[in-house]
């Protein structure tokens, strides 16, 4: 299960009730923060997303709507006595922006920031475990700004026992879930771990920041199960939403189209709308599996089961 929680969902301002840009993605086991806006810390507080769960943060660029909540969520991390590490992706001149503001207010965190700059290029990993690894990709926008595809790791096989042997070897299960074929001991095939195997299949989630419109990176993104991407502005403003680097409902939905993903979230919404059903509606012509990125709405994908067909004997 893939869980994206959107905390804020306003471009530029806040504006209508909605707050600037940040979200929490629950993995299996950790969450990732994506981008900071102002009042985040109090969106968290409001949706019920413990600071403690956070331990990674990814900032997507540094246009204020985007950060500007970051220092306030710090501040409020080391009053509330953290210890443990933070791991913080960014673009590099916001290592500057938190040294001035914390060297200037006196501030000393009780804890470690590990930032890690963000690379120039895309398809770089920057972060992996033993479950999940993110790769960058480079939006078109004024600045510098990233996207992120997060990828579980290939899973161990399940195996078909059902067509094995009863006393089958335990080490013959044990090769077979690693992907290896068994050999008998004059190196004749004696399964094959297609036949007898089935592969889970592993999620992919793809964050697109703020962006204008691009097709540069559909390879990276292909097949995601769900997709977020900004829709800044409704189709009929396409000339806005060029004009300031940003996208239109149509474009994302084009961009999921073609990309075949699984679902698609869209929002950033330009203070210029205060009704979001225009937007829906746009998308969801060209991809019907839109959803509007709604504040405390939690938005989720489970990945099919696999069934194991049982052999009759
Ligand atoms: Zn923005
Ligand atoms: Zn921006």
């Amino acid at each position: 299960m893939i869980e994206l929680t959107i905390l804020g969902n306003s471009a530029a301002t806040p504006a209508h009730d909605r707050h600037p840009t940040s979200q929490v993605l629950a993995l299996p086991h950790k969450h990732f923060l994506i981008d900071c806006g102002e009042g985040t810390q109090i969106q968290m507080q409001r949706y019920k997303v413990k600071m403690g769960y956070i331990r990674n943060i990814l900032i997507t660029h540094l246009h204020g709507d985007h950060f500007l909540g970051l220092v306030g969520l710090l501040s409020s991390m080391h009053l509330q006595k953290r210890e443990e590490d933070i791991n913080l992706f960014a673009p590099i001149d916001l290592m500057e922006i938190l040294r001035i503001t914390f060297k200037y207010s006196h501030t000393v965190l009780n804890f470690k920031v590990n930032f890690f700059p963000l690379p120039p290029q895309s398809g770089e990993i920057i972060y992996q475990d033993d479950q999940v690894s993110i790769e960058t990709i480079l939006m078109n926008h004024r600045i510098d700004c990233y996207g992120f595809v997060f990828q579980e790791k290939t899973k161990k096989k399940k195996v078909l026992v059902d067509k094995l042997p009863p006393d089958t070897h335990w080490q013959i299960l044990v090769a077979l879930k690693d992907g290896q074929d068994i050999l008998d001991e004059s190196g004749n095939l004696l399964y094959r771990c297609e036949d007898y195997t089935l592969q889970p299949p592993s999620y992919k989630f793809v964050h697109c920041s703020d962006t204008r419109y691009t097709e540069s990176f559909l390879a990276q993104i292909a097949e995601a199960n769900m997709i977020y991407h900004e829709a800044t502005y409704l189709h009929e403003d396409v000339h806005k939403a060029e004009y300031t680097f940003h996208s239109t409902a149509r474009e994302a939905a084009t961009l999921a189209h073609k990309a075949q993903v699984g679902k698609l979230v869209i929002g950033h919404f330009s203070s210029r709308y205060r009704e979001l059903d225009a937007h829906l509606h746009e998308a969801r012509r060209i991809f019907p599996n839109t959803f509007l990125g709604i504040e405390g709405d939690t938005l989720s994908v489970e990945l099919p089961k696999i069934e194991i067909p049982k052999v009759e004997k």
